[in-house]
C-alpha cells in the first residue's frame, strides 16, 4: 500500500502547538524515560517522526497521541529541548480537529475570533429563546413580588431545549468519535478483520478508563494530586449532568427543600468540587509551574472559566432564590444558562469531552486490537492435525 507525503504536515500541526519539533533528532529518549510507553505503543518518538515525515495517515491511524497524558517528563529530560510533551499535546488538538469534519474544531483551536464568535452566538440563543417565549405568552406572566423562577423560565420548556440540544451535541461528538474509529481501525490487511466479539469483550475497559482515567496514576504518585482533581471534576460535571439533562424537572423547583433534601446536597457537593477544580486548573495556568499548564492556548482556558463562571452564578441564582428577589434570581439565571449554553457549544467535539471520549476510546481501541492478534496468533501458527 503506497503511503502518501504531506511535507507541510508539521507546519500544519504547529498552528495547533508545539512549534520546536524541528529540533528532533529522534534519538529516543523521550520514549524510554515515558512511563507509559511500552507494550505496543511506541510514543513519542514514533508519532514524532510520523509528523516530521509527513505521514499524515499513520499519524491519523495512530491512538498513541491520546495515551499520553502530558505529565512532562519526556520534556524535561529531552537534550534538544524540542518539548515532545506539548507537541504530543498539539498533535491532540490537531487529531481533534482532523475527526470533526464539520470543520468547526479546526477554526476554534487555530482561531481567537473564531472563538469569542461562537462563545457570543451560543449565548445569544436562550436569551433569544426566553424573549420569543415571553412575547408570545405575555410578560406579565412572570411573578415579580416574590421569586417563583418557572413562571420566568417554565421548567419543561427548558428541559425541551436542554434534550434538544444535547441530541444535537450527543450527534456530533458520535460522529467524531465514529471518525477517530474508522481511523484507528483501519487495517493494512483489506483482507483481516476485526470480530465484533473483541469489541463487545473489551466495552468493560472502556467503561473503566472512561469513569477513572486511571492510566494517569501509571505517569507517577508526583501526578496523583492533578487525577485526584480530575476525578472529582468529573464526579461534579457529570452529577450536575445527571441532574440537568435527566432530572431537570426535579432539579429546577420553586420548592423550598430542607438542606438534607438530595436536591440540595447533590447540587452543593456538585457546585464546590467545580469550583475547587476549576479554581485549582486556572491557577495552574497562571503560575505555568508545571509543564501542563506552561503552554496554554486559548481554548485551554475555556473550560475551567466557564465551569466556574457556571458554578458561581449557580449558586447566586441559588443565594438570590432564598433570599427572595425576584429579578436578581431572574437576571443571574439567565446568566448561568448563557453561560452554559456557550460553554457546551465551544467544549463538545473540541475541548474536555473531546478528550474524555477520545483517551478511552483509543485505548478501548488498542486492547481491541491486542486481542485479535492475540486470539489470531495461535491460529496462524496452529499445526494442521492430520
Ligand atoms: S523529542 Fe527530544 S528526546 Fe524525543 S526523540 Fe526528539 S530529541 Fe530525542
Ligand atoms: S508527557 Fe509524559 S506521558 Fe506524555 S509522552 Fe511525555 S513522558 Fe509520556
Amino acid at each position: 500500500m503506497s503511503t502518501r507525503v504531506h511535507p507541510e504536515l508539521h507546519r500544519d500541526i504547529a498552528r495547533f502547538g508545539g512549534d520546536d519539533i524541528t529540533k528532533c533528532m529522534n534519538c529516543g529518549n523521550c520514549t524510554a524515560v515515558c512511563s507509559l510507553a511500552g507494550d505496543g505503543a511506541v510514543f513519542p518518538r514514533k508519532t514524532i517522526r510520523y509528523m516530521q515525515l509527513g505521514l499524515k495517515d499513520k499519524l491519523l491511524a495512530s491512538p498513541e497521541p491520546w495515551l499520553c497524558y502530558y505529565c512532562g517528563e519526556c520534556s524535561d529530560t529531552c537534550p534538544r529541548d524540542a518539548n515532545p510533551a506539548e507537541t504530543m499535546m498539539a498533535m491532540r488538538r490537531w487529531l481533534t480537529a482532523e475527526y470533526d469534519h464539520s470543520g468547526r474544531g479546526r477554526r476554534l483551536y487555530t482561531s481567537e475570533k473564531a472563538v469569542v464568535t461562537t462563545i457570543l452566538k451560543a449565548a445569544f440563543i436562550p436569551l433569544a429563546l426566553l424573549l420569543a417565549l415571553h412575547a408570545v405568552t405575555g410578560f406579565q406572566r412572570i411573578v415579580t413580588d416574590r421569586v417563583e423562577l418557572n413562571t420566568f423560565a417554565p421548567v419543561m420548556w427548558v428541559w425541551a431545549v436542554v434534550l434538544l440540544h444535547f441530541a444535537f451535541l450527543g450527534y456530533h461528538l458520535m460522529m467524531n468519535a465514529l471518525h477517530m474509529i474508522q481511523h484507528i481501525m483501519k487495517p493494512e490487511d483489506p483482507e483481516a478483520k476485526v470480530p465484533w466479539a473483541a469489541y463487545l469483550l473489551e466495552l468493560k475497559s472502556l467503561a473503566i478508563h472512561f469513569i477513572t482515567q486511571k492510566r494517569w496514576r501509571e505517569c507517577g504518585e508526583e501526578h496523583d494530586g492533578q487525577w485526584l482533581t480530575h476525578l472529582l471534576l468529573v464526579s461534579g460535571y457529570v452529577i450536575m449532568l445527571v441532574l440537568v439533562v435527566g432530572m431537570l424537572g426535579w432539579f429546577q423547583t420553586d420548592n423550598i427543600y430542607p438542606v438534607y433534601h438530595p436536591q440540595r446536597w447533590l447540587g452543593y457537593y456538585a457546585t464546590l468540587v467545580l469550583i475547587y477544580a476549576s479554581a485549582a486548573m486556572l491557577i495552574g495556568r497562571f503560575r505555568k509551574r508545571t509543564q501542563v499548564h506552561r503552554f496554554s492556548r486559548p481554548t485551554d482556558w475555556l473550560f475551567p472559566s466557564f465551569i466556574l463562571v457556571g458554578a458561581i452564578t449557580g449558586i447566586l441564582v441559588h443565594a438570590f432564590r432564598y433570599a427572595g428577589w425576584p429579578w436578581p434570581t431572574y437576571g443571574m439565571y439567565l446568566i448561568h444558562v448563557m453561560a452554559m449554553v456557550a460553554m457546551l457549544d465551544s467544549e463538545v467535539g473540541i475541548g474536555k469531552w473531546a478528550h474524555m471520549i477520545y483517551r478511552p476510546l483509543a485505548i478501548y481501541l488498542m486492547n481491541v486490537k491486542k486481542r485479535t492478534q492475540n486470539q489470531a496468533v495461535p491460529e496462524a501458527g496452529a499445526l494442521p492435525t492430520n
